[in-house]
């Protein structure tokens, strides 16, 4: 038999918190970047109960791992046991991605990177000077609302089910980087012509994700695309939601989530490694994991 020398004493260790955690595809986009760029990393799953949060962090920080990724439930919780964190994660109130330097953990938020690189490859536009609409006030679109404000947006409008999420968002941006943001109701008349006039409309609700796949957030609310916008949704299983389906009905340029949970991983693996992917080898990944990828 063969040594198998694809873990040496050498080899450093990057990995990804969270529960559950079975289901995570981390391990093999990670895995298969250092292979294609011939690094000795390796990264890998670690399932850590409710309490333990703490505990985990300080073991990481014990074992010397470059840097990890923290996934559901422990994104907003890992930031208080962490020696810094980027203002920008701060401000979205979530850390998923975490590099140890010199022995000190520093968090960041690569989601929000991940939407707005996602975003610019597909469509081929930023967000500088532009009206964006987003659908949603939870963690992902707390996240994509302070990237996009300071990308340079013209005005955020967001409209939540639960209007004082809205409002919260709202304040965290108006106070600390721009006063750009309103809330509205989707249900609302006079927010039609918001809706009309805005240049970029995201979802960022679950609302249309599978298994409840025939329903979109716009359902019932009066509120249509027009050809001009440029429809988003962070949602990637199924690939085209009711949401993006009624968008192309309607002429739009439309994206799914995909490529946001892609480069996520993409941006996390240049923060702990200091390697910049080129788009050959992006694209080389991509085509490698796109078939265990989920949708
Ligand atoms: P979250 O914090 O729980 O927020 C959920 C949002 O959906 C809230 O705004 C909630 O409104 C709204 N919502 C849920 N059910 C609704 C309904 N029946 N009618 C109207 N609104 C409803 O979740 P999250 O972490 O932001 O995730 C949201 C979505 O983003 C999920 O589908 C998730 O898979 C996706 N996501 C994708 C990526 C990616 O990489 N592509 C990354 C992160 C998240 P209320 O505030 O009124 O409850």
């Amino acid at each position: 038999m063969k040594v198998d020398n694809r873990v040496t004493g050498k080899t450093k260790i990057a990995g990804v918190i969270g529960n559950p955690i079975e289901h995570s595809v981390s391990p093999q986009l990670h895995n298969t970047i250092s292979k294609y760029l011939g690094v000795d990393l390796i990264y890998v799953p670690f399932r850590v109960e409710a309490g333990d949060i703490e505990d985990a962090v300080k073991g990481l920080k014990a074992l010397n791992v470059i840097g990890f990724n923290v996934t559901i439930p422990y994104k907003k919780e890992v930031i208080k046991y962490l020696d810094e964190n980027s203002k920008q994660a701060l401000l979205m109130g979530a850390v998923n991605t975490v590099k140890n330097i010199n022995g000190r953990l520093y968090g960041y938020n690569t989601d929000a990177e991940g939407f707005s690189r996602s975003f610019k490859e597909e469509t081929g536009i930023g967000f500088a000077e532009k009206r964006v609409f987003i659908i949603g006030a939870g963690g992902a679109a707390r996240a994509i609302a302070v990237k996009v404000a300071f990308e340079g947006a013209k005005e955020i409008f967001i409209a939540n089910r639960t209007t004082s999420k809205a409002n919260e968002i709202a304040d965290i941006i108006n106070y600390n980087i721009s006063r750009i943001v309103e809330t509205c109701s989707i249900k609302d008349r006079m927010t039609e012509d918001i809706f009309q006039n805005c240049d970029i409309i995201i979802n960022t609700t679950s609302v249309g994700m599978y298994p409840e796949t025939e329903i979109s957030p716009l359902d019932g609310t009066g509120l249509a695309f027009s050809r001009g916008h440029i429809v988003y949704d962070v949602i990637y299983n199924p690939a085209k939601t009711k949401f993006l389906k009624d968008a192309e009905k309607a002429g739009c340029k439309t994206v799914n989530g995909m490529g946001m949970l892609f480069y996520q991983g993409i941006n996390a693996y240049e923060i702990w490694t200091g390697i910049k992917l080129s788009s050959e080898i992006t694209r080389k990944v991509f085509e490698s994991i796109k078939d265990i990828l989920p949708c």
